[in-house]
């Protein structure tokens, strides 16, 4: 109990002369103070922790343990609350007072004391009590409100950049990071790829099997995609049933491996469930690589928006390269498949390994 019924502080009363406890009691109950006593310096820590007073007024010499040791033992173990501390002393001198302050002493009361200086005394502490409760329970305030804003931002920071259906990172989070990735492109010359990915006929899915289903299936894709990449390549929900891979320092020819494997994976893992005109799942892609032509990032998406749309031409569930991809000509030496043809050779040459 630290408040009396009277929401005033309860104060200890700690002395050894019986006299003196009597006339505090008294003088405090009048002015509507409760109190509890002990009689030596042992007594009083153990009431202190059993009652959890606010105030607390201590005679000097006690036996036992002196008030000074009662004060440094308080502060010691003191949490959060403040306690008043009062020492009632006769005449010391100033060394002694001072010895007192360093100890944890708030204020001092002389004894014999008077009942209107003790009066006085009592309630500033009593004042310095209630404004630490009171900047307690702000601070408290502060940090819930604080705690309560980082979660706020937090959710809004999700809200802002992952796709609530599928818990990818969305359109804004791409555009965020392939702008980055040009940066870096442009300043160490890359390579730099990324695939635009499309579900075929998914408007037939929907309707056949209800949207639902087509929430479900947008879910596994999404899945899929991101178990089959590597770990250093990413994968987005840039629109409705539209998803792009980013493949930061690779070839095309490398992410083409990469979107073929997801392509065989998504047409193998992920069926509709259900009878009907389509069993499995395909999706196409168009892959872009950068080039140094390229004057702005949406010259990269357009390149791999123009491939997805020729893959979707070419009768979907397929990847198509695009043809302004720089042909690596080591790897066109060293390909079993003779080549002709500059820079649309190497989609030919891929589209021929499918
Ligand atoms: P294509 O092979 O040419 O891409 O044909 P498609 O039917 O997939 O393309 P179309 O653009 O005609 O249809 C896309 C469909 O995707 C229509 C729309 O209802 C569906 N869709 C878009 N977003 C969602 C979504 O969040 N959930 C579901 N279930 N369907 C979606
Ligand atoms: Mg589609
Ligand atoms: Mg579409």
């Amino acid at each position: 109990m630290e408040t009396t019924s009277q929401d005033r502080p309860l104060i200890l009363l700690a002395d050894d002369d019986e006299t003196t406890l009597d006339l505090l009691a008294m003088h405090l109950a009048d002015a509507g103070y409760e109190t509890i006593r002990a009689a030596n310096g042992i007594k009083a820590l153990a009431q202190m922790v059993e009652y959890q007073p606010r105030i607390v007024i201590s005679d000097w010499l006690m036996p036992k343990m002196n008030g000074l040791e009662i004060c440094r033992a308080l502060r010691e173990k003191q949490g959060d609350q403040l306690i008043y501390f009062i020492m009632l002393t006769v005449q010391q001198n100033k060394e002694q007072l001072l010895e007192a302050f360093a100890a944890g002493v708030d204020d001092f009361l002389s004894k014999p004391f008077h009942q209107g200086e003790l009066l006085a005394r009592v309630r500033a502490g009593e004042r310095m009590v209630r404004l630490c409760d009171s900047l307690a329970t702000r601070g408290a305030a502060l940090a819930r409100a604080n705690t309560e804003l980082f979660q706020l931002n937090e959710k809004l920071r999700q809200l802002a950049t992952v796709d609530d259906l599928t818990r990818l990172p969305n359109r804004r989070q791409a555009m965020s990071r392939l702008h980055e990735l040009w940066a870096q492109a442009l300043r160490y010359g890359g390579p730099l790829s990324c695939a635009m990915v499309d579900i075929d006929k998914f408007k037939t899915i929907n309707d056949t099997y209800g949207h639902l289903k087509g929430d479900e299936i947008l879910q596994n894709l999404a899945g899929v995609l991101s178990q089959t990449v590597r770990a250093t390549d990413a994968v987005y929900r840039i629109g409705g049933e539209e998803f792009l891979i980013v493949f930061p320092q690779q070839r095309a020819e490398k992410a083409f491996i990469s979107a073929e494997r997801c392509r065989l994976e998504v047409e193998s893992s992920i069926f509709t469930g259900a009878p009907g005109p389509q069993k499995s799942v395909t999706i196409s892609a168009g892959l872009a690589q950068w080039t140094p032509q390229m004057q702005t990032l949406d010259d990269l998406l357009r390149s791999a928006d123009q491939s997805l749309y020729a893959a979707k031409e070419q009768g979907r569930n397929r990847v198509i390269l695009s043809p302004e991809t720089p042909v690596p000509v080591q790897d066109l030496r060293a390909s079993e498949t003779p080549v002709t043809g500059g820079l649309g050779a190497l989609t030919e040459l891929i589209c021929k390994r499918r």
